[in-house]
């Protein structure tokens, strides 16, 4: 019989009641130190003072209204995140693959209104992950996630990350835009060079077509820098990012020039739930802290600490760990035993982290870990590597 849940998810048999900073409690009482952070999504950790407040209060007020008003705290929102990045305008949703639907959609809408309906297709990266809606699955391409749901939306052309030549070789009369992750997610954590992002953002211009960036999972302060693309000193011309932009509130939105917004006019996209109150309440008290001061070198710190201790275990056991990847607080370990062995001894251990393509574990914990949790993990990890080499 049919589980009463669709049965979409390969779950691990464990609930968790409630969670405290960077633990987690299970309903057997069980404490979990956190290095997945619900696929990178709580970067606050659990139960952080600050949003929990904003919530409540917020709560007592006014939860959803819809976007036929006017929304101040999407307005709030929008300018803190425009003042912070190379936007000039945002839309609200509700997820990553919405978010990404939305880039999509602009960078399409864009060229159309620009006179060049012609111009319909984004040119997409193997490896890549953007979602799980038809259009997200389309633009990521794995055989995985599109079989049996053809037909195939159409629009996308692949070539291979990293690869500048293929990038080149692939754009047409029809090429719109490009559309990649700074980093890989998904994908297995496969940061792409400055140089190549730099690369994009030189060719784009060249040929008049536009620079999306999926920043679902490396936005929000994951690497270290409220978004990824700083690090390359390059801006894009949309970008779509999710995950931690709600402390753990379901939230996404589009981050766009004015330029390239200007397809998007009333009537052309929406959202009935997109930015209501209570998800621009989440996201206002999470911006507060990864806006403070120092907050975003506490990041960059603690990504070279557990950069550091990732090292020293791929070095401790070759027989298990082949290999460290990442970015800031995005990083994985190669592993050369199934990535879901490591996954279930580091669970068994208390450990907490995520699986990624490529045979690689992701660890991605909250933004506010502290040196002491990293030492936690690096024993938990130890031990685990320990086991599996026997
Ligand atoms: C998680 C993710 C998505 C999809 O986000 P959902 O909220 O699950 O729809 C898209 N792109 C990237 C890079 C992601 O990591």
């Amino acid at each position: 019989m049919i589980s009463t849940v669709l049965p979409v998810y390969s779950r691990a048999d464990i609930a968790f009641e409630k969670g405290e900073g960077m633990y987690l409690v299970s309903t057997e009482g069980r404490r979990y130190l956190d290095f997945g952070s619900g696929v990178a999504v709580n970067s606050l950790g659990h139960a952080h003072p600050h949003l929990v407040a904003a919530l409540k209060a917020q709560a007592e007020k006014l939860w959803h209204c819809s976007n036929l008003y006017r929304v101040p705290g999407q307005e709030a929102v929008a300018a803190r995140l425009i003042a912070h990045s190379f936007a000039d305008t945002v839309f609200f949703c509700n997820s990553g693959a919405e978010a990404m639907e939305g880039v999509i959609k602009l960078v399409r809408k864009y060229h159309y209104e620009a006179g060049h309906p012609e111009r319909n297709r984004i040119i997409v990266a193997r490896g890549a992950f953007h979602g799980r809606t038809l259009a997200t699955i389309a633009a990521g391409g794995q055989e995985k996630h599109l079989k049996g749901f053809a037909p195939i939306v159409d629009g996308f052309d692949r070539v291979a990350y990293g690869n500048l030549n293929e990038l080149r070789a692939a754009i047409g009369p029809h090429t719109a835009g490009i559309l990649v992750e700074p980093v890989q997610g998904e994908g297995g954590i496969v940061p792409a060079s400055l140089d190549y992002l730099r690369a994009l953002r030189a060719v784009a211009d060249e040929f008049g077509i536009l620079l999306a960036l999926d920043e679902v999972q490396t936005g929000n302060g994951r690497t270290g820098k409220l978004y990824a693309y700083e690090w390359a000193g390059i801006t894009p011309d949309v970008l779509g990012t999710a995950k931690g932009l709600g402390g753990g509130f379901p939230l996404g939105a589009v981050l766009a020039t004015e330029k390239a917004a200007s397809g998007m006019t009333p009537g052309s996209h929406g959202s009935t739930f997109g930015g209501n109150p209570l998800a621009m309440a989440a996201a206002g008290a999470t911006l507060d802290i990864l806006l403070a001061d120092g907050f975003m070198e506490h990041v960059q710190k603690m990504g070279s600490l557990l950069w550091d201790t990732f090292g020293r275990l791929v070095k401790a056991h070759p027989k298990v760990l082949e290999d460290q990847r990442g970015a800031g607080l995005l990083q994985g370990l190669k592993c050369k035993v199934p990535n879901t062995a490591l996954n279930k001894a580091l669970l068994d251990r208390g450990l907490l982290a995520v699986g990624a393509g490529d045979n690689v574990e992701r660890f991605v914990p909250p933004l506010i870990v502290e040196p002491a949790h990293i030492a936690e993990a690096a024993e938990i990890i130890d031990a685990a590597c320990k086991e599996l080499a026997a």
